[in-house]
């Protein structure tokens, strides 16, 4: 049994497969796998080794010292790495140390970069990120006219190469939405006086996984999924994530904690938003929102049904669908396991995973939390905390514990592989 009474098990060939999946939805185009916020809660390094196994050439991460954490293990003949999150100070020169490619996102950002450039010798291979509608970060079309000279000038100086031009959407998870054309006709003309005036750009980028999956118009050169890459759908109106040829890589679960008969008209956890309508078995799961199970998910009967779990499946399928009794708390919540529960403490419940979902009583999928706490998919992996251990399954011998999670995912991983 495992030092901690819960983990994310990371399928490392489901990462592979769905890189794949999106490289034939993107034949022209090559794939950056989005691998920031610790790659969606899998787990930095092992989940980039997965997706250079299944083809991507690129890695895209936002801040920098994920980059830097990435490139100690992945060698540049691996993949390239782009990272576009910084504020001023950040370290840049240890960056192209690393041969990391940076976004410039603004005036002082270029400063910056040329300053980091000269001061380690290096070229720093630059993508200029434009906001082309999104209002986000990036360079306003009229920001970019501005810094284009000097840009221009820091590449024929040989302080930066300009690469890059790219962008990202507002709407691509509605694909119908008139901002995706419209943006991208905003891109089409910046690409093109970027290049009039001069840059010989190797990658203009534009597509997250929505439109990776959508809009075979937004590929251009470079795609970069992140959500996708980890099995998940970020257009759920659209069918499952199967519908796409994609599997979800984590599957979270828990063993029981305590087990034990309670009286009809018991309330359950704080607040009592729960309370039993028969003499009936309670099932305490070891995980909370500090965990990332999100309070929002609790199960306020009659008015909200919380988010849903499979207990006592085995290999062979079965199962039965329950629902988060009460409130979730800091660590732990409850479940009703019905008057005639078999269920006992250590039995393994399973929160979300690759299963055909909550509708069909099949595993829950991370999208059914997501409908169960309000809130998206991206948001359910990526706050699955620390302290729960990562276990990887498939993927190569090579593939190590994240670097977030606690030194007891090294001795599960062992576990599991052995
Ligand atoms: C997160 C992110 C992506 C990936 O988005 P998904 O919707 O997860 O595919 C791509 N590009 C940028 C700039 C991002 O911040």
């Amino acid at each position: 049994m495992s030092t901690f009474p819960a983990r994310a098990v990371v399928n490392l060939d489901a990462i592979a497969g769905n890189v794949r999946a999106l490289a034939d939805y993107a034949p022209t185009a090559q794939v950056m796998a989005v691998v920031k916020a610790d790659a969606y809660g899998h787990g930095l390094v092992p989940s980039a080794q997965a997706a250079i196994a299944g083809g991507a050439r690129w890695l895209g991460v936002a801040q920098v010292p994920e980059a830097i954490a990435l490139r100690a293990a992945v060698p540049a003949s691996a993949a390239r790495v782009l990272t576009w999150l910084y504020a001023p100070g950040a370290p840049l020169a240890a960056a192209l140390e690393a041969d990391v490619d940076l976004s410039v996102h603004a005036g002082w950002a270029l400063a910056e970069v040329v300053a980091a450039a000269r001061e380690t010798g290096r070229v720093a291979r630059v993508h200029l990120k434009v906001d082309t509608g999104l209002g986000r970060n990036g360079l306003t079309p009229t920001d970019l006219e501005a810094l284009l000279p000097d840009a221009l000038r820091a590449q024929s100086e040989g302080a930066v190469e300009l690469v890059g031009v790219w962008s990202h959407f507002a709407f691509a998870d509605e694909p119908d939405h008139p901002t995706v054309l419209a943006q991208a006709e905003v891109f089409d003309e910046v690409v093109g006086r970027v290049e009039a005036a001069g840059a010989h750009l190797e990658v203009r980028h534009l597509a997250n996984s929505a439109a990776t999956l959508t809009a075979p118009r937004m590929h251009y050169d470079l795609v970069r999924p992140g959500l996708a890459v980890y099995g998940l759908t970020p257009v759920p109106q659209l069918g499952p994530a199967a519908d796409h040829g994609l599997t979800p890589a984590m599957t979270v679960e828990a063993e029981l904690a305590n087990v034990k008969r309670i009286a009809a008209g018991h309330g359950v956890s704080y607040g009592h938003r729960y309370r039993t309508t028969r003499d009936t078995v309670l099932g305490v799961v070891p995980l909370g929102y500090s965990d990332g199970v999100p309070r929002h998910a609790s199960g306020d009967l009659p008015a909200q049904p919380g988010g849903p779990l499979l207990v006592g499946a085995t290999a062979d399928g079965g199962g039965r669908l329950l629902r988060v009794a009460g409130r979730v708390c800091m660590d732990q919540f409850v479940l009703d396991l019905g008057p005639d529960a078999t269920e006992q403490a250590g039995d393994v419940v399973r929160l979300f995973g690759p299963g055909t979902g909550a509708d069909t009583d099949g595993l829950p999928t991370a999208q059914d939390w997501a409908e169960a706490a309000g809130t998206i998919s991206y948001e359910i992996v990526t706050r699955i905390g620390a302290r729960v251990p990562r276990v990887y399954v498939g993927g190569e011998a090579t593939a190590g514990p994240s670097a977030q999670g606690a030194a007891a995912a090294e001795s599960e991983s062992k576990e599991k592989q052995a």
